[in-house]
């Protein structure tokens, strides 16, 4: 987007999701992919840039997220909120299922579903990533 996330705040969101992604867990600096400062509400939903509106994320996780804020709950064919890593925890609504990411509520089964956590390569990319971690 074209507001600019400054230096400082950026380093703040890095340090703080202790450089993985806040969605996927995936750790930064595998390889030479930058994760990207992610708007948790976006900006066209006029989210601020502020450091309580800003999360960690790996490339695919924002790409995937996009603008959205919601996704329909295939269970409840009702509109479900995105997980938000400033006000969600995450073991509340994922738990990682060796390298499957599952959704425990139903926050987390349309932000697993919307964001593709579970695409075969990304799955990869987490077997890859625990074991560079070994
Ligand atoms: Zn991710």
């Amino acid at each position: 987007m074209s507001d600019a996330v400054p230096a400082d705040l950026k380093r703040l969101v890095r340090r703080r999701a202790r450089r993985r992604c806040e969605y996927c867990l995936l750790p930064e600096g595998l390889g030479f992919i930058t994760f990207h400062i992610e708007h948790c509400i976006s900006q066209k939903h006029d989210g601020p840039t502020v450091a309580e509106n800003l999360a960690l994320a790996c490339p695919a996780c924002n790409a995937f997220k996009g603008t959205d804020v919601a996704g329909l709950d295939p269970q409840e064919q009702a509109p479900v909120p995105l997980f938000n890593p400033r006000l969600h925890a995450w073991e509340e609504h994922f738990r990682q299922d060796d390298f499957l990411i599952v959704g425990l509520t139903a926050v987390g089964r349309v932000t697993a579903r919307l964001l593709r956590m579970n695409d075969p390569d990304r799955i990869l990319d987490r077997f890859d990533a625990d074991r560079n971690d070994a």
